[in-house]
């Protein structure tokens, strides 16, 4: 069955668009994750190099001093100022020697007093400091020499590199955290090394000292942003997950109710898969074809043709019996408008309705069109209503039922005895036929009661002056038995079973 069975898309498509659709949330959320754990390292590194900085300035201050402090001294004598070095050393913290410079020879040390040794300036970053690889009293240790000249005179400080490297460990513990001088740099190890500094490919931050001839640069290695967001938002992840099974759940359920009978009938309705079939009414007497029931077929891309018993209960329940029954008018009259001109006495031509149609006036319409494409008094249009959906007269169906009157259209009630319809009933709606339902018909011969309805009922539509039609009708003992109580209208499959256009056009010149 074409409404339960089958899904429209396929499984596959289904299953991915799911996926989709929960991943969705979860690459969304990651990227916008990703994006902010990239931001919080940069401001990190950010933050520790300006802390490295202040440290590096405020240590070189003090080692800046102790040179402002001794270049007056220089030129005097070694023994008179090798005082003055030593207490230097003594009093400032990260003051690790002095020296004195005279005609840029070193001269005087705070460590071995009276010293010679050659300067050259170009050792020194714009003239001012120097980052070496220790000297020969502390090879392979790290030192920050501090050079102040003025004239002929100078004085050299050095910082020790222990302050230097431990301000880059305790700073720089999250982040990759160097010192440069010029062409050489300090890594958190305490080596010093020469050219290129290391790669700092994540959130790399590099500030200048504007006091003091360097720099310092902080950054994170490759990889950095997963790692943290690894470490960090365990929490925001799950809840990233939560979202994604919810949207994939929502993904799904949409799917599901997309290929709902509703929504499948929708689809088959604009691909024209409602299809009319014709079965034909005889007259009682002379079994000649007096018109025909237009019955509901779906014609199905992969169910072939399916019964209307199986989807007109979903038409009904989704307000789609309207649209779909229009379609139906509107095809019976372009399949059968063109014949019309041969058609005898006025031909009928039933057609079923439901309780849907008899919410507004558009009927009027739909009727109107459809009696258009005919020669004129040429049809009967017969509006098949049945007895167990019976409608409650309102305003709108009284006004409806007297406008299709006047239209000409008639009223049957489809399955009569199957319901329970008063007589003021059939007046109200001024009704012009009764369909016997085809339980009574098979029942003839059979079971007494339901003959004796079935008279009831035929002697009811006469005196009430309705016409009468009996469905179901397959043995000659029924029709005999039927036509031998004055029934005006027989149909069933021993007339002719419904059937498609062109068949019932074509075995319509027969009869
Ligand atoms: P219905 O209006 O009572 O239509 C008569 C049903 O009896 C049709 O079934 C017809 O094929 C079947 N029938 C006719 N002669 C015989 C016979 O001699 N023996 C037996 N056993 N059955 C016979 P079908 O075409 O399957 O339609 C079933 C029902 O679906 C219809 O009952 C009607 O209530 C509904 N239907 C069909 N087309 C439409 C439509 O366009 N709109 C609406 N609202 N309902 C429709
Ligand atoms: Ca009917
Ligand atoms: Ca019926």
């Amino acid at each position: 069955m074409p409404l339960t069975v089958r899904p429209r898309r396929k499984r596959s498509t289904r299953i991915i668009v799911t996926l989709l659709s929960g991943l969705l949330p979860i690459v969304l959320g990651s990227v916008i994750l990703y994006m902010q754990a990239e931001r919080t390292l940069q401001q990190s590194s950010q933050h520790t190099a300006e802390e490295a900085l202040r440290q590096f300035e405020l240590m070189l201050d003090n080692t800046a001093q102790a040179a402002r402090d001794l270049l007056p001294l220089a030129g005097k004598t070694c023994e008179e100022v090798k005082l003055a070095l030593r207490e230097q050393v003594t009093r400032r913290p990260f003051v690790r020697s002095t020296n004195l410079v005279w005609d840029n020879d070193l001269y005087c040390s705070s460590l071995f007093g009276d010293f010679k040794e050659a300067v050259n300036a170009g050792d020194y970053h714009a003239g001012k400091l120097w980052l070496m690889n220790g000297n020969p009293v502390t090879p392979n240790t790290a030192l920050l020499v501090y050079r102040l000249s003025d004239g002929r005179g100078g004085a050299l400080t050095t910082l020790d590199g222990y302050h230097l490297s431990n301000i880059l460990r305790l700073i720089g513990r999250q982040t990759l955290l160097v010192l440069q001088v010029g062409e050489n740099w300090l890594s958190a190890d305490g080596s010093v090394h020469q050219g290129e500094l290391p790669a700092l490919p994540v959130a790399q931050s590099t500030l200048n000292s504007a006091r003091y001839a360097f720099s310092v640069a902080a950054g994170f290695p490759q990889g950095q942003v997963w790692r943290y967001m690894a470490d960090e938002y365990p929490p925001l992840f799950s809840l990233l997950i939560f979202f994604g099974v919810v949207s994939g759940a929502i993904g799904h359920i949409v799917q599901k109710r997309s290929t709902s009978p509703s929504h499948e009938m929708l689809r088959a309705l604009e691909a024209g898969e409602f299809i009319p079939y014709f079965q034909p009414v005889v007259h009682g007497d002379s079994k000649a074809w007096s018109g025909a029931e237009v019955l509901m077929r779906w014609n199905h891309p992969k169910e072939g043709l399916v019964r209307p018993d199986l989807f007109i209960p979903f038409a009904e329940h989704s307000g789609l019996i309207v649209p779909m029954t229009r379609s139906l008018m509107q095809q019976t009259a372009a399949l059968l408008g063109p014949h019309s001109a041969t058609f005898a006495t006025p031909f009928h031509i039933g057609i079923n309705i439901t309780a849907s149609h008899c919410r507004d006036l558009d009927l009027v319409e739909d009727c109107r069109e459809f009696l258009d494409a005919f020669v004129a008094g040429s049809v009967s249009l017969v509006l098949e209503l049945t007895e167990r959906e019976l409608i409650e007269p309102t305003d709108i169906t009284r006004q409806l039922f007297e406008q299709l009157h006047l239209l000409g259209v008639k009223i049957a009630i489809d399955d009569f005895g199957t319901g329970h319809s008063s007589l003021g009933y059939l007046r109200k709606f001024n009704v012009d036929f009764l369909k016997i339902d085809q339980s009574f018909v098979a029942m003839i011969g059979i079971d007494a009661l339901s003959r004796h309805i079935l008279d009831t009922i035929i002697e009811l539509s006469a005196k009430l002056d309705l016409g009468i039609v009996a469905e179901g009708v397959e043995t000659q003992a029924q029709a005999d038995y039927l036509t031998a109580h004055h029934v005006n209208f027989l149909q069933g499959y021993l007339f002719g079973k419904p059937m498609p256009a062109a068949d019932f056009i074509s075995a319509l010149s027969h009869h």
